[in-house]
């Protein structure tokens, strides 16, 4: 076993921020060189997460709408009320979602469907710099 490893690092808005992180993972297997195995993409935080997803701005709004249908940013929070924080919603978000996903490659290829792209989803409640670990294990 032989493990490559890469890492992405992007700065966000926040605030249900989505990117397509696709290319970069699609990069560091590339680079990784190796014809199959597995990916790991790990975002490191409590309020971000990796998902996949149909990249698309309609896809986009409507997976935002339904996170604020399903933990809205303002409400009593525990976390909120004894440390005197702001995003509850945030980790419980990224929690729910959860910070990694681990995608096959074949022939140094992603195995994605054509309408699935790899999405960092940044919660927090302000702009952040995130990094995401891409372990290639082949
Ligand atoms: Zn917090």
């Amino acid at each position: 076993m032989t493990v490559h490893g890469g890492l992405l690092r992007m700065d966000t808005p926040g605030n249900g921020h989505i990117v397509d992180i696709t290319e970069g993972v699609a990069s560091v297997v590339r680079t990784a060189g190796a014809d199959r195995g597995l990916a790991t993409v790990f975002a490191r935080g409590s309020t971000v997460a990796v998902t996949t997803m149909e990249y698309e701005p309609g896809g986009i709004h409507d997976f935002q709408a339904l996170l604020d249908r399903l933990i809205p940013s303002s409400g009593e929070y525990e976390h909120n009320l004894r440390n005197h924080d702001t995003n509850a919603h945030a980790h419980l978000r990224a929690a729910v979602i959860g910070p990694s996903e681990t995608v096959p490659f074949i022939d140094g290829q992603l195995v994605l469907g054509t309408w699935q792209q790899l999405v960092l989803i940044d919660f927090d409640d302000r702009p952040r710099t995130r990094t995401v670990t891409v372990q290639i294990v082949s």
